[in-house]
């Protein structure tokens, strides 16, 4: 069995990539979501390394949100670009990690990263709300596995 592709089917990886774009006109922030099998590395530290071979780190404000899962691990983090950092404290997350934390002990996967995406945009609309010159600068795909 594939973990990787099984973790999330087509339809419901359809309505993740289909949240990212209802967020995003919310709010200039980028979101994405990466699903891998399993890290060695601590969560955020990984989380961190896959922002920066994603290439999240391209946006104008700075302002682009990795969703990081880890499926073996049973972990999940959440990181934000430099422009996030400069403008809210570390708590920023905690609620968006909280709500995930919650569908993703229930076993309600698609739920919860639909969930934290709908609260991550919540979030960040306050301090980088969209505007008529907002381009998708980064993909909404799901990306997955070893970057
Ligand atoms: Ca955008
Ligand atoms: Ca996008």
């Amino acid at each position: 069995m594939n973990i990787l592709e099984n973790f999330l089917s087509a339809d419901e990886e359809q309505e993740i990539v289909s949240a990212i774009h209802m967020a995003e006109k919310n709010t200039s922030g980028e979101i994405r979501v990466h699903i891998e099998k399993n890290t060695d590395e601590p969560i955020d530290v990984r989380a961190k390394h896959v922002f920066h071979a994603l290439k999240m780190d391209n946006t104008k404000l700075e302002n682009g949100v990795l969703i990081y899962i880890a499926i073996e691990n049973k972990k999940f983090g959440i990181y934000g670009d430099k422009g996030i950092h400069k403008i809210v404290t570390h708590s920023f997350w905690d609620n968006t990690r909280d709500v995930m934390q919650e569908h993703f002990e229930a076993g309600a996967f698609k739920t919860g990263i639909i969930e934290g995406i709908k609260n991550a945009s919540e979030a960040l609309k306050k301090h980088f709300p969209w505007d008529v010159n907002d381009r998708d600068e980064l993909s909404n795909e799901i990306s997955k596995g070893k970057v």
